[in-house]
C-alpha cells in the first residue's frame, strides 16, 4: 500500500508511537496496519537498525510479524488511554499501578553494552545494543520509548492538537508553551481558513 511517510511531530518518540495512526489528509492511515507497516515504522522512527530490520524480516515465518503489529497496536491503544487520562498536569507516582503492562515489556529486554569505535573519530566509546531474538523484541524499544516518555516528560506539556478532527498528541516544548497544532501547515493553516470563511459568512 502507498502510504506517506509516518510522521514525528510529538517532540516525543512516545507520543509518537501515539501518533502512528493518524487522519494526515482526508482518510485514517495506521502506520501499524500489518507487520511490514511496524517494520518500517520502527526503522524510520530509527529505533531499530535497517541491518536488524532486514535480518529479523529473512528470518520470520510469514504471519508472525502481523502477529506483532496486532500487540503493537493493542499496546498503543491501551498507551493512548494512560497519557490521555494523565495529560495536562505533572504525573504522580500514583500513576505506577497502572503501568503494569509497560513494566512487563521493560522486563523482557535483552538489551547489553559493548565497546566500538567512536563514530567520527579516533578511539573507543560504549555502544548500546539488542539482541532482537524474536519478532516481539521489536516492541521493546517501543516500550523503552514510552517509557523514557513517562519518566522524563512532564504530563502538564501534553496536548492534543485543536484542529478538527485530528487525532495527534505532542508535547509542547515551546517557551511559552504555546504550540497548538500537530503541524502548523496542516491543522493551523485548515483552522486559518475556516475562521476566514466563517468571517465572510458572517458579512453577508
Ligand atoms: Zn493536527
Amino acid at each position: 500500500m502507498d502510504r506517506p511517510p509516518a510522521m514525528f511531530i510529538a517532540d516525543s518518540l512516545g507520543l509518537d508511537f501515539l501518533n502512528s495512526v493518524a487522519t494526515p489528509v482526508d482518510t485514517p492511515v495506521d502506520w501499524l496496519d500489518h507487520g511490514d507497516g511496524l517494520v518500517d515504522w520502527l526503522a524510520q522512527a530509527k529505533l531499530v537498525p535497517a541491518e536488524e530490520l532486514d535480518a529479523l524480516k529473512a528470518r520470520v515465518r510469514p504471519g508472525e510479524l502481523d502477529k506483532v503489529a496486532d500487540q503493537a497496536r493493542a499496546l498503543r491503544e491501551w498507551f493512548r488511554g494512560f497519557v490521555l487520562e494523565h495529560a495536562g498536569r505533572p504525573l504522580t507516582g500514583k500513576a505506577l499501578h497502572e503501568l503494569g503492562p509497560l513494566n512487563s515489556i521493560l522486563e523482557r529486554d535483552a538489551a547489553f553494552l559493548q565497546i566500538a569505535p567512536r563514530h567520527g573519530q579516533d578511539g573507543l566509546a560504549l555502544h548500546r545494543k539488542r539482541h532482537w531474538q524474536s519478532p516481539e523484541s521489536l516492541l521493546l524499544p517501543i516500550g523503552e520509548a514510552m517509557a523514557k516518555f513517562v519518566c522524563e516528560e512532564d504530563f502538564s506539556d501534553v496536548k492534543a492538537c485543536e484542529g478538527h478532527n485530528c487525532t495527534m498528541l505532542f508535547a509542547d516544548h515551546t517557551r511559552r508553551r504555546a504550540r497548538r497544532w500537530c503541524i502548523m501547515a496542516v491543522c493551523g493553516n485548515r483552522a486559518k481558513q475556516a475562521a476566514h470563511r466563517s468571517r465572510l459568512k458572517g458579512r453577508q
